[in-house]
């Protein structure tokens, strides 16, 4: 299965995809309202998916795939060769940064260079849903918590990412993070380890890896944070991006005003977003 959040006029809801149509479960009388509320009753779609009205996809607005999480942990230098680009030393545990729900946009929807910097970079990420509230996870129960997986192109400012040894302003500017198309359950996905994850710039391929490279794996992820955290429903747990981004490049590749950035992920998706220079 494929879930969307989308907005149809205004209005901001979700459901899943049907070939070239949206089942717009969350309009339906009674339906949980978004999909992250979905996620958290357990995604029991057989009687409200029923009466849910069919539209096409063409005419939605695809939202961050959830638009209102309640927690967004990103890894940082979570693959050797962006450790090794980055200059930074190997570590005993994940490194954790958050993001903000607004600092997110969806899939089709212009990711936005800020007028403080021309330093903008891309990150292809493979980003996860939290199924269910978990504390103290063992590794080996972690993946039950999964509702499903996105792409993620966790876009940052990297002056700002720099001013201190603190990531968080570089990675919150307003529309600069991007998430989908949609969640693709665990069982459409399949094994992780050889899926190939790759971010295109203007069509050239500007990073390339496998999920297998991860220096910590999502289970790990999840037992760590969820000893310090409690991971509820719709939280999103972003995986780090592998080597080749435009900051280690001579001279730097930036994103500007006009480029189309993808993230394509084997089994979860294409991402795709235009780029646009604040106003
Ligand atoms: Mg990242």
């Amino acid at each position: 299965m494929k879930y969307v959040s989308f907005a149809l006029s205004g209005q901001a809801s979700w459901g899943y995809l049907e070939g070239e149509n949206v089942v717009a479960v969350g309009l339906g009388d009674g339906a949980p309202v978004t999909l992250r509320d979905a996620i958290a009753s357990g995604m029991d779609l057989s009687a409200s998916s029923r009466q849910a009205p069919r539209l096409r996809l063409s005419e939605v607005e695809l939202l961050p795939v959830i638009p209102n999480p309640g927690k967004i942990i990103c890894v940082g230098l979570n693959y050797e060769d962006h450790r090794k680009e980055s200059g930074r030393a190997q570590v005993g545990h994940p490194t954790l940064f958050a993001r903000f729900a607004n600092s997110q946009v969806g899939h089709n929807h212009p990711l936005v260079r800020p007028k403080e910097s021309t330093e903008f970079d891309y990150e292809g990420e493979l980003a996860l849903v939290v199924s269910r509230r978990g504390r103290f996870i063992p590794s080996d129960e972690a993946f039950e918590y999964v509702a499903g997986y996105a792409c993620y192109n966790d876009a940052s400012i990297r002056d700002w990412q720099r001013h201190t040894s603190q990531f968080l302003p570089g990675k919150n500017f307003i529309a600069t993070g991007a998430f989908g198309p949609s969640l693709v359950t665990p069982d459409d996905v399949g094994p992780l380890d050889d899926l190939r994850i790759r971010t295109r710039l203007n069509g050239e391929m500007v990073q390339e890896s496998t999920l297998g490279h991860m220096i910590f794996d999502i289970p790990t992820i999840i037992s760590y944070c969820s000893t310090f955290t409690e991971l509820e429903p719709g939280d999103v747990i972003v995986t780090g991006t592998p080597g080749g981004v435009g900051m280690k490049r001579t001279p730097p590749l930036w994103m500007k005003d006009g480029d189309v950035v993808e993230v394509e992920i084997d089994r979860v998706g294409l991402l795709r977003n235009s780029v646009i220079d604040a106003r």
